[in-house]
């Protein structure tokens, strides 16, 4: 069929169909109605719809062309047959002979054997699977593209009718059979530890679209391009704003979703879309199901985000198409105590949000190292992610149970639940404010030995955290969540001012600046790089410093500049041969040269080292130890090299325990040979911050540990309850199980009243 007359075909019979919906009638008699106007429209002998019920079941509600009374008594499971498949995968399916295709499941009732080829679409709603709609023929016909594309446009139209709630009620079609108006449990993923309720404000809700079909292609047209240019100059004008804070937290959101509204790909098919006779709203809609359905099978985290950033961009097409254009969020009309539930988002769009009344976050999607987890971690706000499936569930207004500890929300809970969670929640609190009261004493063991506990921070907004905490100085400060939230490189100014406000908060307290660790999971969107197999044995790190000498420089240069008559420590992510080191450390004594030579103020002492993160370090520790001012062992690193288990994959997270026999033996190792060259050396990994494993560290001889802010009273409660003397007699007998000292270790703590 010519690509012209195929749009035509479908403007007509979506004009019949519009008909049919504005005509009188129950959604069964639409039903009906529209399978036969497709039958006879497409040329097919049969067209079916099947609806979603309850039970993942897939029940057919309409035929034209098979038999009658197999009408709502023919059901298939969702992946049974050929119909189950295409709801299984979302995917359209056209077979010129289906009965030889390995998934055919023959249900006599409906006297479909004489049907060879065959063509089905899912019916879309909101990215979720509500029904099929069939097409069969007796021939071997081969269908085209345009007749599929023909279907999915019609299915848009019966996905009105599916989730109208006439047909069945909606809380069937939800996954599971959950009941929308019960409490309902979710299982996710910890993206960030605590606990929160609050009611639910769902980010950017989706835009309600009351016109599918268009009257006049033309108009339509022509609105789409009027929408798609004030949606372009909106995002041009945010991006000029300059009241964005010049970090640049918002710009890289905004420069991406620049990037996508200017799309020719994405904007051709709606236009197509258009063309083939839906609104300008519908087509987008019918776009970003299509694109939905097609990425949401992809693992590919990459992937993942981008399609969120594509979300947002369609969502604000329809906005502006609709006359309800984007705006800043109306703070003052979300509720008190709130929870965002997203399907993704960026950091600066969590940054929007008032931070004294966001309690906690739900994502359908997310991964650890996604960015809006990085700066939910810096607010302390709990995120669960990867909650299947928590748009279609939750209502605006809902109260939502966030439970970031044990990666659960619970949705509409019941009083004792809420009750439960806010006693937690005190709990927490009163612990909290335990902790603050230890703040001016000293972190020190039972038996006298002190212990220096310091943080691990990324941002300006924890460094609050300093005194509050009455940390002994920050002993990692990940300097590329500077670079993550931009659009483009710092300068050595912008790099230099941030230092320089670090410095001057933390006053006589020591700074360990690490050089950029970028990379791996942590991409910069402006930074062009060839997509990797394993990222995080891939180019980054010191790996990219090396290799891009300009920008170690800069920020080099960026830190002596801050710390001009000041202490500098500058420590390097990742190297994994002495080589590396060395190289690095050239490049500092080369700008530190530099400043001497123009007559600069150099700092008052300048250290440098290492992380210890890669294991073949490990056999080279003499070399590096008598290169360097001091060592801090990357724990979180360090443990997925030598397991090889990928730190970022939730399905392999409890899989190894640092309190395993081997990486204490490790640990001990490498304690035992710094000692031995008296070489200072710490520990900054995420088991440094867990109470059972900073004890283990000082069993094993670390006396400077370094965590996240949130971990620190609980730690120092630790430290101060100990008695090192009896623990290493201790831990020179335990055995533990083979696996794991957890065990063991926590059996000591409860014995001897550690507090853990
Ligand atoms: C580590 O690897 O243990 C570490 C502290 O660095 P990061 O988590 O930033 O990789
Ligand atoms: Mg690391």
């Amino acid at each position: 069929m010519e690509p012209g007359a195929a749009a035509a075909g479908s403007r007509r019979v979506l004009r019949r169909l519009r008909d049919v919906m504005a005509g009188a009638g129950t959604a069964q008699q639409k039903l009906d109605q529209v399978v036969r106007i497709v039958a006879a429209d497409m040329v097919a002998e049969v067209c079916s719809c099947y609806i979603r019920r309850a039970g993942d079941l897939l029940e057919l509600f309409a035929t034209e062309g098979l038999r009658p009374e197999a009408v709502h008594r023919t059901r298939l499971r969702i992946g049974e047959g050929l119909v189950g498949a295409i709801a299984a995968t979302a995917r359209p399916l056209a077979l010129a002979e289906a009965q030889s295709h390995p998934d055919f499941a023959y249900r006599p009732e409906t006297g479909e054997e004489v049907y060879h080829s065959l063509m089905g679409v899912p019916i879309l709603r909101g990215g979720r699977v509500l029904g099929v709609l069939v097409v069969q023929n007796r021939t071997q016909r081969h269908y085209g593209e345009e007749e599929i594309e023909a279907l999915q446009t019609i299915a848009m139209v019966l996905a009105e009718i599916a989730a109208s709630g006439d047909l069945v009620s909606p809380v069937e079609q939800q996954p599971g059979e959950g009941n929308v108006t019960l409490p309902t449990r979710l299982d996710g993923v910890r993206l960030n530890v605590g606990l929160a309720v609050g009611q639910a404000v769902l980010h950017q809700p989706r835009v309600a679209i009351r016109r599918i079909v268009a009257e006049d292609i033309a108009a339509e047209l022509e609105r789409l391009r009027q929408a798609t240019t004030a949606m372009q100059s909106a995002i041009d004008e945010l991006l000029a704003q300059t009241d964005i804070p010049a970090s640049g937290e918002h710009h890289d959101v905004l420069e991406t979703y620049r990037m996508f509204a200017a799309d020719r790909g994405w904007l051709q098919r709606i236009a197509d879309a258009v063309r083939g006779g839906l609104t300008a709203e519908a087509a987008a809609q019918r776009v970003l199901d299509d694109t939905r359905a097609r990425l949401s099978q992809a693992t590919d985290p990459y992937i993942k985000e981008r399609l969120a950033d594509l979300e947002d961009v369609a969502n604000r097409l329809q906005r502006h198409l609709t006359g309800n254009p984007v705006t800043a969020a109306s703070q003052a009309e979300l509720p008190e105590e709130f929870v965002v539930v997203a399907r993704n988002m960026g950091p600066a769009e969590l940054l929007d949000y008032d931070r004294r009344r966001l309690k906690g976050v739900v994502l359908e999607e997310g991964s650890p190292g996604a960015h809006v987890a990085v700066v939910a971690r810096a607010l302390d706000v709990p995120v669960v992610g990867r909650v299947k499936d928590v748009l279609l569930r939750v209502e605006a207004g809902d109260v939502v149970v966030v439970d970031g500890d044990d990666a659960i929300v619970v949705l509409r809970p019941s009083d004792d639940i809420v009750q439960a969670a806010q006693a937690r929640i005190q709990v927490r609190q009163g612990r909290q404010q335990q902790y603050a009261a230890l703040k001016d004493l000293p972190a020190q063991t039972k038996d006298g030995i002190a212990i220096e506990l310091n943080l691990n921070v990324g941002m300006l907004i924890d460094l609050p955290y300093l005194d509050e905490a009455g940390a002994h100085g920050i002993g990692l400060f990940r300097t590329e969540l500077q670079f993550m939230l931009r659009d483009d490189f710092p300068t050595v100014a912008q790099q230099s001012a941030l230092y320089r406000r670090v410095l001057d908060q933390a006053g006589d307290r020591p700074v360990t600046f690490r050089t950029l660790d970028i990379g791996g999971d942590k991409l910069l969107p402006y930074m062009a790089g060839e997509p990797e197999e394993n990222p995080a044995m891939g180019w980054r790190a010191v790996r990219i410093a090396l290799d891009r000498p300009a920008l170690l420089r800069q920020q080099l240069r960026a830190f002596i500049r801050a710390a001009a008559g000041k202490r500098l420590r500058v420590m390097f992510p990742m190297v994994a041969v002495i080589d590396e080191y060395d190289a690095a450390r050239e490049v500092l004594s080369l700008e530190l040269d530099r400043v001497r030579k123009r007559g600069g103020v150099l700092p008052s002492a300048v250290e440098a080292g290492a992380m210890l993160e890669v294991p073949a370090l490990l056999w080279q520790l003499p070399d590096l130890l008598s290169r360097v001012d001091f060592v801090s062992v990357g724990t979180n690193d360090l443990m997925q090299f030598l397991f090889a288990a990928d730190r970022g994959n939730a399905r392999i997270a409890e899989r190894y325990d640092y309190l395993s026999p081997a990486v204490l033996r490790v640990l001990a190792d490498i304690a035992r040979e710094c000692n031995g060259a008296g070489k200072p050396f710490a520990l900054c990994g995420e088991m440094a911050g867990d109470p059972l494993g900073a004890m283990a560290l000082i069993g094993l001889g670390y006396r400077n540990l370094s965590m996240a802010p949130r971990s620190f009273g609980r730690v120092k409660a630790m430290v101060r309850s100990l008695d090192c003397r009896i623990l290493c007699d201790f831990l020179a007998t335990c055995g533990g199980d083979g696996k794991s000292l957890r065990v063991s270790l926590r059996n000591f703590a409860q014995d001897h009243d550690v507090t853990i």
